[in-house]
């Protein structure tokens, strides 16, 4: 099997019937890059941006932050690089912030909605990805986006810090794709209106989950309800989908169900487009993703929505259809 895999490298990503995916990395800092090349992925789809708030005793200044998105866009030579802009708070909490103390955390003041409030952390964020974007393809994503009125507040900041940038730079980071996770309840179940704002969408299942389900992520007594195949997240993670497509727009996935294998068939059919997973799950999901015919995965999603009731139910219905 490993030999098989080893021949898969640099070889496309692709279903059994001709349709073309792409595979992607989810990456913490730029040493984790030698990985993502071992494993030929198409892309990364995710790069935790956080790495750099948490190894450090005070702010990353903008140098500091260029440094880091330069060098793994480069290593990338062109492919896509979806960089996520910092996505502190919730359980990753920063000492020499301050934040304050709350009950709910990962209900409170996390990710967007603290660089909307603290604006100069958000801006010299942004400015560091704008400059980095001269060397290679650089999207960027917002973490945690709730409504349209954060997107559209989150745009115009980058929209104000790229064209003071374009000053001395003029035409820099235009070809910026801007995108967002779908990791709350409420902008999935929206996501037609989103989808016509946004560049592409990338599902977040470990935070959708823990939302959808209203059980924390990091809690053993109730790790129970992490159900990535319940027919409740099916079902929304299929309206994202349409949604995104319905505008043209691309479909990703970077929370740990994009690399699961039981998974894998139902976003076939869906029509997923990107699946954005450790390193390490790349090649086993490039070789059976070669063996998945995408029209049987789209019989097989009607299926399991039609007579699904329970996270087994698609569970045992997907092995029937992988054996
Ligand atoms: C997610 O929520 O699925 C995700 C990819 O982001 P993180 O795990 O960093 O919260
Ligand atoms: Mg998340």
């Amino acid at each position: 099997q490993r030999a098989e895999w080893a021949t898969l490298v640099n070889a496309p990503s692709v279903s059994a019937d001709g349709k073309k995916f792409e595979i992607a990395a989810n990456i913490g800092t730029p040493t984790d890059m030698a990985d993502v090349f071992k494993a030929g992925a198409d892309a990364v789809g995710l790069f935790r941006s956080e790495f750099l708030y948490m190894n450090s005793n005070s702010l990353p200044t903008e140098e500091d932050q260029f440094k880091a998105y330069k060098q793994v866009t480069e290593t990338m030579h062109g492919k896509p690089v979806v960089i996520r802009t910092m996505d502190i708070g919730g359980d990753k909490q920063l000492d020499y912030l301050s934040l304050p103390k709350e009950m709910n955390p990962f209900l409170g003041y996390r990710a967007i909605r603290i660089s909307l409030s603290r604006q100069a952390i958000f801006r010299t964020q942004l400015r560091a990805l704008i400059r980095a974007s001269k060397f290679g393809q650089l999207r960027i994503m917002f973490p945690m986006i709730a409504t349209l009125e954060e997107f559209r507040k989150a745009k115009a900041i980058f929209m104000e810090e790229k064209q003071k940038l374009q000053v001395n730079d003029p035409g820099i980071g235009d070809d910026i794709k801007l995108g967002m996770m779908i990791e709350v309840p409420a902008a999935a179940i929206f996501a037609e209106a989103f989808a016509k704002e946004v560049d592409f969408f990338s599902i977040g299942t470990n935070d959708l989950i823990q939302y959808l389900f209203a059980a924390d992520r990091g809690n053993e007594c109730v790790s129970y309800l992490y159900q990535p195949y319940n027919p409740a997240l099916l079902k929304l993670i299929k309206h994202v989908i349409d949604a995104a497509h319905q505008e043209g727009k691309i479909a990703a996935m970077c929370g740990e169900m994009a690399g699961d294998a039981v998974a894998l068939p139902l976003l076939m059919g869906m029509g997923l487009d990107e699946y954005s997973m450790s390193a390490s799950s790349i090649l086993r999901t490039r070789s059976t993703m070669k063996r998945l015919d995408t029209t049987k995965c789209a019989a097989l999603v009607d299926h399991v929505l039609k007579h699904a009731l329970t996270n087994d139910d698609t569970e045992k219905m997907v092995k029937q259809f992988l054996k």
